[in-house]
């Protein structure tokens, strides 16, 4: 009989969670999802109920979890600024307990571990583009710290388990990515134009908007994290996950207003404390060692993106 692989997935019913389900219960595997629902929702993963495949789980990854799974996909973590500042001890325990737990999980039932890591292990970088051997430029006291840090401690104790334990580890550094799903109220750039932009209102540029980020499709994004979970055991990463094209906040703004046809005017607002000014991913070893680069341009993103905000809007009270 055909082995059916039994893969979790910490954080499934977020944004890229969900995703990542769905493509995994396409390749024919038995996915369960774990999620305390912080940020993520249940609508999210409702159309993947009706499969016998598929199993939804409340838990919070910072308590152990006793469970015999194949391959883990430890994406447990709320990503945007206003999610994982509202309770930063608990995004440090996330990050690091959660770390913890999946990797005693991994050493236990000799799973193989994905850590979804962040282009935020750079910080505010001065080396541009980011390559994985950069070590960053990292404020460890500031407001964004307790997820900058947390996700470092993550990636040391992913390969102090590889080194000391022999956990078979993989870690992916994602950069900013946008899709639907998004949660509309995340304060994330993308949400915040889309939404701002359909309503007719004003649309914030945080600073004078000349900051850059480098914005990949969720659907890239997954086939990239599935990728690296495919590659031979000598493979463990870090590698970078994103895509290269690199936008200022400004030009992300004008590609909303275009292509949402709106007629919000851009306002200025404070920059936060420790805005990273430039980020864009090198992806020489995606590209090598995944045989992966993303596909989909940021305008042909956008535009399921801006569908998908259409639909939210009309549905809130
Ligand atoms: P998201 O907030 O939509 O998803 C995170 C999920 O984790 C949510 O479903 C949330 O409920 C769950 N969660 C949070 N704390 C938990 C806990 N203690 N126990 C169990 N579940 C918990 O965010 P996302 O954008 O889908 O991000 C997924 C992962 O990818 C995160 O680890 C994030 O750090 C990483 N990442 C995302 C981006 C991005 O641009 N979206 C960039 C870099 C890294
Ligand atoms: N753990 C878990 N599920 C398992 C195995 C371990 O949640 O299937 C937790 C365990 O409770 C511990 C952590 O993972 O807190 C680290 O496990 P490890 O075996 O490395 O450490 P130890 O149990 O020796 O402290
Ligand atoms: N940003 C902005 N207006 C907004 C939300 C964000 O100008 O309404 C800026 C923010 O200051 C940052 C960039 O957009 O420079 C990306 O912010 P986001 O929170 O999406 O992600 P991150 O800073 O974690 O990359």
């Amino acid at each position: 009989m055909h082995y059916v692989p039994r893969i979790l997935v910490t954080g499934g019913a977020g944004f890229i969670g969900s995703f990542l389900c769905e493509r995994l219960l396409e390749t024919g595997a038995e996915v369960l999802c774990v999620d305390n629902f912080f940020t993520g929702r249940r609508t999210n993963v409702a159309h993947l109920l009706d499969n016998p495949k598929f199993e939804v789980m409340r838990h919070d990854v910072t308590f152990p979890l006793f469970v015999e799974v194949d391959q883990i996909y430890n994406l447990a973590c709320p990503a945007s600024p206003i999610h994982y500042q509202f309770d930063p001890v608990q995004t440090t325990k996330t990050s690091v307990h959660g770390a913890i737990n999946m990797l005693g999980l991994a050493k236990r039932t000799r799973a193989r571990i994905l850590q979804a890591s962040t282009s935020e292990v750079y910080g505010d970088p001065v080396i541009h583009p980011q390559t994985e051997d950069y070590w960053g430029n990292v404020n460890p006291i500031g407001p964004r710290s307790c997820y900058d840090e947390g996700k470092r401690c993550a990636e040391t104790l992913f390969f102090d388990y590889h080194r000391q334990h022999k956990v078979d580890i993989k870690v992916a550094r994602i950069f900013n990515t946008y899709g639907p799903r998004m949660h509309p109220n995340d304060g994330r750039v993308v949400s915040n134009f889309i939404v701002q932009a359909l309503k007719g209102e004003d649309i914030t540029l945080y600073g004078d908007g000349e900051q850059t980020r480098s914005f990949c499709y969720v659907s890239d994004l997954v086939t990239g994290l599935v990728s690296l979970m495919e590659t031979g055991p000598d493979f463990v990463g870090p590698v970078n996950i994103g895509n290269p094209g690199e936008f200022t906040i400004r030009q992300l703004a004008e590609r909303v207003i275009d292509l949402t046809g709106s007629k919000s005017k851009l306002v200025h607002r404070p920059l936060p404390q420790d805005d990273p000014k430039q980020r864009q991913p090198d992806i020489t070893i995606a590209r090598d060692k995944l045989g992966w680069e993303p596909t989909v341009r940021l305008d042909e993103g956008l535009k399921p993106t801006i569908a998908y905000f259409e639909k939210e809007i009309l549905a809130m009270p």
